[in-house]
């Protein structure tokens, strides 16, 4: 079967009708609300659940609230997290020497956070990484320190277990014990 083709006229070898249309589209959207961002001067506004990098975290005494327990280590599902643990002299009795998570591995999964009984791994709001070099992805305790900073703790459980004297919570600092039926004590 032969098939003719049809005869293009001028405009459309000179590809007219295409250029015209395509500046109509462009000129229609200058007036639009952009939903484009100027990044990275412009950034997008986090929601407070958003899992960033995990990062170490002290409480307001500078005192690092891992207590090196490998649990994140053991639950981290690409196994991004290695940690080596030291006996330390204060009533926790054990800290970690070294703790590096590899971010190439990790996931942002946000299980360390989860598992970690001294909520002392947190998922933070940084996801900006940036490496010239597989090393240079691998975060080491005091980078990590960094990215977590400084969070507050209140209940002081370590403080409190040595007896030091004006940490323990007074009885009207304790919360209301709630019955099994939902109503105060
Ligand atoms: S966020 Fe997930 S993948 Fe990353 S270090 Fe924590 S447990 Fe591992
Ligand atoms: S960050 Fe938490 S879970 Fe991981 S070793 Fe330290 S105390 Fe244990």
């Amino acid at each position: 079967m032969k098939i003719r083709k049809r005869k293009l006229t001028l405009a459309e070898k000179l590809y007219l009708p295409a250029i015209i249309r395509g500046l109509m589209l462009t000129f229609r959207h200058l007036f639009r609300r952009a939903v484009t961002l100027q990044y990275p001067e412009q950034k997008h506004p986090l929601p407070d659940y958003y899992r960033g990098l995990p990062g170490l975290v002290k409480d307001q005494d500078d005192r690092i609230k891992c207590v090196g327990c490998f649990l994140c280590e053991w639950i981290c599902p690409p196994k991004a997290i290695t940690i080596k643990s030291q006996e330390i002299s204060t009533n926790v009795e054990k800290g970690p020497k070294e703790f590096e998570i590899d971010f190439l591995r990790c996931i942002m999964c946000g299980y360390c956070e989860e598992v970690c009984p001294e909520e002392a791994i947190f998922m933070t709001h940084h996801y900006e990484l940036v490496g010239t070099s597989r090393a240079e992805m691998v975060y080491d305790k005091e980078q990590l320190l960094q990215l977590g900073g400084v969070r507050r703790d209140d209940i002081k459980k370590w403080d409190r277990a040595a007896g030091k004297p004006g940490q323990q919570m007074s009885a009207a600092q304790l919360p209301e014990p709630v019955l099994p039926n939902g109503a105060s004590a």
